[in-house]
Formats: C-alpha cells, structure tokens, sequence
C-alpha cells in the first residue's frame, strides 16, 4: 500500500532547445495564474526528427503530441512544450501550435510568431504572441473550443495581426468552462 502523495500535481513546461529564461519564465507565470496548478519546468523531450517531414521540412505536430503524452511524469496533469522549428499538420500549411482536445498534452511553437526567425529572442511582442498562444492551447487540454468571441484567448488565428489584435484573457464564457474543468481536476484534500 502506498501512503497517499503529498507532491503537489503541477503543469509541466519543457522547452525543446534553448531558449531564453525570460520567454519561459513568462509562459510559465501565465499558464500558472490562467489554469491554477503550480508550473515546473522540465526538459522531457529534445530529439524531434522522428516527426520530421523531409519534404515540407516542418515538424508533424500531432506526432510530437504523442510523444510528450507517453513521456509525462505521474505528478503532472499537463505538459507544454516550446519549440522554435516550424509545425504543420497534414490539412495545413503550418500551426502556431496543437493541443489534444481534453489530453495531457499541447505544444506551440515560437517559429511563425517570430515571423520565420529562429534563435532566441526576447522581444516584447514575441514574448506577447507565445504567451497568448500557450495559453490558447493548454486551454484546449482542459476542453475549451475555439471561441467566436474575437477578443477571447481561445479565438482561432490565421496570421500573427489576429493573434496580436485578440486579448490575453479568456471571455466570460470560455472562463466558466475553465473553472469547471479546473475544479473536477484538482484532486481531492490539496
Ligand atoms: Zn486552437
Ligand atoms: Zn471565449
């Protein structure tokens, strides 16, 4: 019998590569204020050529997805990873990110936001459109669709003007789901 375990569940945040503090830090405030569970940052995954798709040269999303899923440690109950290569999804010519709908996993990628430059790089705006985007897909994981409202967090973006146009926050709406979601997570007594 094991006693029960007074780590407390957190949501894990695992660059891909390197990547300056400030980026991270501020992605790992955010979804720490936006969902309520404790971030910690952790590398789970570093090697992505296995998703790599030669002839579009871009990375298939969905496939990195399953591997950050089959990777994540008992005490996290979501893991995000940052990534500066450039994600597609086979029905599209690229994605800012992807998230499993109501899973355990979401990714975004600072490649397109940072209009095709890679490297590290700490300019407000970028810091901006990473932030609002890793917030859009971790809200995904805890089942929020996307948002007709233009200026929630979980509006769908074609092109960086929509992503710097729509707000930080959730809409009143997208809000209350979350906090339902959040609730029927925490588990029980922390
Ligand atoms: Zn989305
Ligand atoms: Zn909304």
């Amino acid at each position: 019998m094991s006693l029960p375990s007074r780590t407390q569940h957190n949501i894990l945040i695992s660059p891909i590569g390197k990547f300056s503090t400030v980026l991270i830090e501020a992605v790992a405030a955010e979804i720490e204020r936006v969902f309520d569970f404790p971030t910690k940052i952790e590398f789970v995954l570093q090697d992505l050529s296995f998703a790599l798709d030669a002839n579009r040269n871009q990375y298939h999303s969905t496939a990195i997805l399953e591997q950050l899923a089959a990777r994540i440690p008992a005490q996290s109950v979501r893991v995000l990873a940052i990534t500066q290569v450039d994600l597609f999804i086979p029905i599209l010519t690229h994605v800012y990110g992807e998230a499993q709908l109501g899973g355990a996993a979401c990714i975004v990628s600072t490649f397109r936001l940072n209009e095709g430059r890679s490297g590290i790089n700490i300019a407000p705006l970028l810091i901006e459109r990473v932030v609002k985007e890793a917030v859009h897909e971790m809200g995904h994981t805890f089942k929020l669709r996307h948002c007709p409202e233009h200026a929630c967090i979980m509006h769908y973006c074609r092109n960086e003007e929509d992503v710097d146009r729509k707000s930080d926050q959730l809409c009143r709406y997208c809000k209350v789901m979350l906090d339902d979601e959040i609730k029927r997570l925490k588990p029980k007594g922390c």
